[in-house]
């Protein structure tokens, strides 16, 4: 692709980050407790075949993923690792979990049972056992958790490698969920116990890592906080970030007052005006509900974003910014740098996992490893 169909839209993802991320979290945990990392969804839109090396080469060597084809398309790209799927086996698929050295987690008594079916005879298959403590998502619901306490050979043959469940309120610490989960699920722990091996558990994502070593047990399982989200959202952000996304001025043009800018006419100036199109937009995962909420900066200022974001164009009001700052072709922060994700998301009212999620494919990417830059291969 010719470098001008990304029309100078830029996304720079910062590897080192990602791997000082990974040992922060590492750092912060109690004694025997490991870290493994959460790369579902292209390891949160920021490329997985990048970012998973570079956790491997920081010593991460336990992976989650959503999905069997996720799980499948990382094994490709990490031989060694341990590979956790989320959703789990069903009786058609369970057989590529087993091709692939995939460990599902099991999240009823129904894919419990089809991961037995699949180790009947070979016998210690892996597994992950998930309990459901306030989600009601995945995992075994209080009943069934209730039901394999009395009738443990429903896992007889498995190695049931990690018990976990998932915290509904983490990034909130003064919310009661976070202690009444920690309760049911080490009630659960303790009743499971009975009978069988269950050797370890995991409860903590990104923001139950900061509620305190309690919440840790044997695994946490980071995702947002290794991409530079703040995982502690009340307080200053102990991360590194790690993307910045930058656009380039295609055009400025003097406005008259009482002039509307772009769709919906959702934006009219109320004094002579100067306009900058920088060409990111909503296909770009540049979300619409930036709509005359978000910033820019340019060269550090902040410029508001005025209008309606449109399918591939946006609209700043520079016309407080000196005129040599504001060219075709300069140089314009969108996301990153001084402008957290965090800010950038909360402009848009939304959270940072969406914006990393959605940022698209048509923007030119580099990546920042070992402190040089490269241009990303896809
Ligand atoms: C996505 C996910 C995580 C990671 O959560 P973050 O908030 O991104 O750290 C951990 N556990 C489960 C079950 C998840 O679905």
């Amino acid at each position: 692709m010719s470098p001008n169909a990304f029309a100078g839209a830029q996304l720079t993802i910062d590897l080192d980050a990602i791997s000082a991320n990974w040992r922060a979290l590492g750092a912060r945990l109690k004694n025997g407790a490991r870290a493994a990392a959460v790369v579902k969804a292209n390891a949160y839109g920021l490329g997985i075949s990048a970012v998973a090396p570079a956790l491997y080469d920081a010593g991460c060597r336990a992976f989650f993923v959503a999905s069997l084809d996720e799980g499948i398309a990382l094994r490709s790209i990490l031989p060694d690792g341990q590979i956790y799927v989320f959703f789990g086996p069903t009786p058609k698929d369970a057989a590529e979990y087993s091709r692939h050295r995939l460990i599902p987690v099991l999240n009823d008594l129904g894919q419990i049972e089809t991961w037995r079916a699949r180790s009947r005879g070979d016998g210690g298959e892996k597994a992950v056992l998930q309990v459901d403590t306030g989600m009601s998502r995945l995992g075994l619901p209080p009943d069934e958790v209730a039901r394999l306490a009395v009738e443990p050979e429903r896992v007889a043959g498995l190695d049931i490698v990690y018990v976990m469940s998932h915290l509904a309120c983490a990034e909130n610490s003064g919310h009661a969920m976070n202690g009444q989960q920690l309760e049911e699920f080490s009630k659960a722990l303790k009743s499971l116990e009975t009978g069988s091996a269950f050797a370890a558990a995991s409860l903590a994502n990104s923001s139950g890592i900061f509620l305190g070593p309690g919440y840790h047990f044997d695994l946490v399982r980071p995702g947002a906080a290794l991409y530079g989200i703040n995982p502690t959202p009340d307080k200053p952000n102990p991360m590194t970030e790690v993307v910045r996304l930058q656009g380039k001025i295609q055009q400025v043009r003097s406005v008259d007052s009482s002039r509307s800018v772009g769709y919906g006419a959702a934006h009219v100036v109320t004094r002579p005006s100067r306009i900058a199109t920088v060409p990111v937009g909503y296909a770009d995962g540049y979300l619409r509900s930036a709509s005359n909420q978000a910033s820019a900066h340019v060269r550090g200022v902040r410029v508001p974003i005025i209008g309606r974001v449109s399918m591939d164009m946006i609209t700043l009001d520079v016309t407080d910014l000196p005129a040599e700052f504001v060219h075709p072709g300069a140089t314009v922060d969108l996301i990153g740098g001084p402008y957290s994700i965090d800010a950038f998301a909360a402009d848009a009212g939304t959270i940072g996992y969406e914006i990393l999620t959605s940022l698209g494919l048509r923007f030119r990417r580099r990546y920042i490893e070992n402190g040089e830059v490269r241009e990303a291969a896809e």
